[in-house]
């Protein structure tokens, strides 16, 4: 049997030929049974995401594929008409994308002018914020789940390299647990996931990186006890799965507003653990 026989919304799909944690999850829900609205800004990846969903064996007419950019008014009211007139109604929405924009400069730290900071609140926090008013009288119909992609960078540890991005993830939590008690009274369930280190090309395509060095970056990130005490970067299945699970119902009902980070116990070393107390 099918776990999902929802119509689902994910924002979002993977940047250049990595696959993104939009991608994966999308694969994930419509291999088990969703009908899924796939979207981003650049058509020829959003094609890409939409031939490994079809890889998995799902039909095309399933698969509902928008190109758009999210912090558009028009994309947004796009994403939501046409998936109700393809499939119907909307059960699920994945606030995925996201991204911490360099400036002009190629920068990402405090150097950053207003303009950089209120991109990265538009992308991070504003079109979620759209996006949940825009949909919850349709969510609310079929009392449905909302499920947004924050990150670690949320704190409480500092974020010197995204200063804009972090506080944006951070408002972004807040927001989510807020709203999830605003909106569970018209059976509408907000959650989150935030994830760690995911191999995406989040944190090396915007750097610079080729395909090689990303992948030495991940690996030695992965290395690094005192960075990913689990021993290796996540790969977006990793994090597809916790949302997946956000998005099910019948395996999540009693979780309301909470925040799951997925981040191979990242969030949880200080520096001194990787000296002190290691197994020999
Ligand atoms: P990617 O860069 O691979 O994916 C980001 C996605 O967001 C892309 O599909 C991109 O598509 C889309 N996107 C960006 N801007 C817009 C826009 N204006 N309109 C529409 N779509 C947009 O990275 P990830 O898969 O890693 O990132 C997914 C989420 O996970 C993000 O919210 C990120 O902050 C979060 N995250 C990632 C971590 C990691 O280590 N990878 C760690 C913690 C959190 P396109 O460019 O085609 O528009």
């Amino acid at each position: 049997m099918s776990r999902f026989v929802e119509s689902a919304i994910i924002t979002g799909k993977s940047l250049g030929s990595s696959n993104g944690i939009g991608r994966a999850t999308a694969v994930l829900l419509a291999s088990e049974g969703a009908k899924v609205t796939i979207t981003g800004r650049d058509s020829a990846r959003l094609q890409e995401s939409k031939d490994a969903i079809l890889k998995a064996g799902v039909s095309e007419y399933d698969i509902n594929s928008v190109t758009a950019d999210i912090t558009s008014s028009e994309g947004q009211d796009n994403l939501i008409s046409s998936t109700l007139q393809k499939f119907g109604k909307i059960d699920i929405l994945i606030n995925n994308a996201g991204a911490n924009i360099p400036d002009a400069n190629g920068k990402t730290r405090t150097e950053g002018g207003i303009d950089t900071f209120l991109k990265m609140f538009q992308l991070n926090l504003q079109s979620v914020v759209e996006m949940t008013q825009k949909i919850r009288p349709h969510l609310a119909k079929t009392r449905g789940e909302i499920v947004n992609v924050s990150s670690i960078a949320a704190g409480p540890a500092a974020q010197p390299q995204g200063p804009y991005y972090s506080s944006a993830k951070a408002a972004l939590d807040q927001y989510s647990r807020s709203a999830a008690i605003d909106l569970i009274s018209e059976g509408i369930r907000i959650n989150v996931v935030q994830p760690g280190f995911v191999e995406t090309g989040f944190s090396t395509v915007a750097r610079g990186l080729n395909a090689e060095e990303s992948s030495k970056f991940y690996n030695t990130m992965g290395s690094l006890p005192h960075c990913i005490p689990v021993g290796f970067c996540a790969q977006p299945e990793h994090i597809a799965s916790v949302i997946a699970f956000l998005a099910d119902r019948k395996a999540s009902e009693y979780i309301v507003g909470q925040t799951i980070t997925a981040d191979g116990g990242s969030t949880l070393v200080l520096g001194f653990h990787a000296n002190f107390g290691q197994k020999k």
